[in-house]
């Protein structure tokens, strides 16, 4: 089964995606994972990016249809995959069902974790302290919170008229949230 992890930087989306692909042996797709190696390694990609992320905005969807193309084609991933911050936008999500069509996969559900910007702003702080990322300064921060409430939460009505939406409240413990989410793939 493939799934979507969704919601608002800070949210606990990596966290999470990281304890279901250890649950269930799937593979994590963090799109900003991928392209923060893109920066580290000083690529082509990674020079072009950088201050593309550094501003909290999105990067160009092809760069990032690229990544996931190269995940969703490769047959040891096939129906494994969990969705981390990918897709972004309606064309991301649109991009994505034809992307999964042609390698004759789908998206079995949608999980949103829903979170106030009190507690965004406290988990991120948090997560500055730890991962050291470049984009976690408070005002990156508040600017990836806004291209998320205009680009990217759109994209949630589309996951509901199809059906495969599920809303977890993201504000319980990292444990409470494991395993409410472990239950609801359990039962798929
Ligand atoms: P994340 O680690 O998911 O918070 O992503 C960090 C940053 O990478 C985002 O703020 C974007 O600049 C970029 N990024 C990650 N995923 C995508 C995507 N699907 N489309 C465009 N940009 C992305």
């Amino acid at each position: 089964m493939n799934l979507v992890i969704f919601g608002p930087p800070g949210a606990g989306k990596g966290t999470q995606s990281k304890y279901i692909s250890e649950k269930f042996d799937m593979y994590q797709l963090s799109t900003g994972e991928f392209l923060r190696k893109e920066i580290n390694e000083g690529t082509l990609i990674g020079k072009e990016i950088s201050s593309v992320i550094n501003e909290g905005a999105l990067v160009s969807d092809q760069i990032v249809s690229n990544l996931i193309e190269k995940v969703i084609s490769n047959t040891k991933y096939q129906n494994r995959i969990i969705f981390d911050g990918y897709p972004r936008n309606l064309a991301q999500a649109k991009n994505l069902d034809n992307l999964l069509n042609k390698y004759n996969q789908k998206i079995k559900i949608v999980l949103k974790l829903s979170v106030s910007l009190e507690t965004i702003k406290k988990r991120i702080s948090e997560r500055r302290s730890m991962e050291k990322r470049q984009d976690d300064n408070e005002a990156i921060a508040i600017k990836r919170y806004e291209t998320y409430e205009k680009t990217t939460s759109p994209v949630i009505e589309y996951y509901k008229k199809l059906n495969l939406l599920k809303v977890i409240d993201g504000e319980k413990t990292i444990d409470q949230i494991n395993k409410e989410i472990s239950d609801i793939i359990s039962s798929i």
